[in-house]
């Protein structure tokens, strides 16, 4: 069954969750080389019926934190995530369009290949970013991802 999502104004969305979006969505465009910075759209999980935030409906056919449209030039990221899950879903979003313009199609086809490059890249863009921006207001959780890291 697919799950359907809807669109959400930015302004309603939590401050920090679009703060270190942009920020990674940045990042990401530099290191990747962007064309164009891609329009990054919020989106929401709809469990009833009635819209929470009077915004698009649309439906697909996986539970996602995001989804990218490489020929748009779009990025959407779920709110429904929390501040860590938000940083890394722009940056295997941003990896997604790159990958359309620079892998070849026999890579592209290779669906376990793709997320596995995008995860990865995730991981890494997560590590660069708090590296560079020590001054951004996540402390407790740039003290996890090192954790984190020291355990990998
Ligand atoms: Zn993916």
């Amino acid at each position: 069954m697919n799950i359907r999502y809807e669109i959400v104004p930015e302004s309603r969305v939590e401050p920090n969750l679009r703060y270190i979006a942009h920020d990674m969505l940045g990042f990401c465009i530099k290191d990747l080389n962007l064309k164009g910075k891609p329009k990054l759209e919020w989106i929401h999980e709809l469990e009833y019926s009635c819209r929470l935030y009077g915004g698009e409906v649309f439906e697909f056919y996986m539970l996602v934190r995001g989804l990218a449209r490489p020929v748009e030039n779009i990025i959407q990221i779920s709110i429904d995530g929390n501040i860590v899950q938000v940083m890394e879903t722009a940056a295997h979003e941003a990896r997604h369009i790159f990958q359309h313009f620079n892998y070849p199609s026999h890579i592209l086809a290779d669906k376990t290949a793709i997320e596995h490059d995008a995860n990865s890249y995730a991981k890494d863009a997560g590590c660069a970013l708090l590296k560079y921006w020590p001054d951004n207001p996540l402390d407790a959780m740039r003290c996890t991802k090192k954790e984190m890291y020291v355990k990998e």
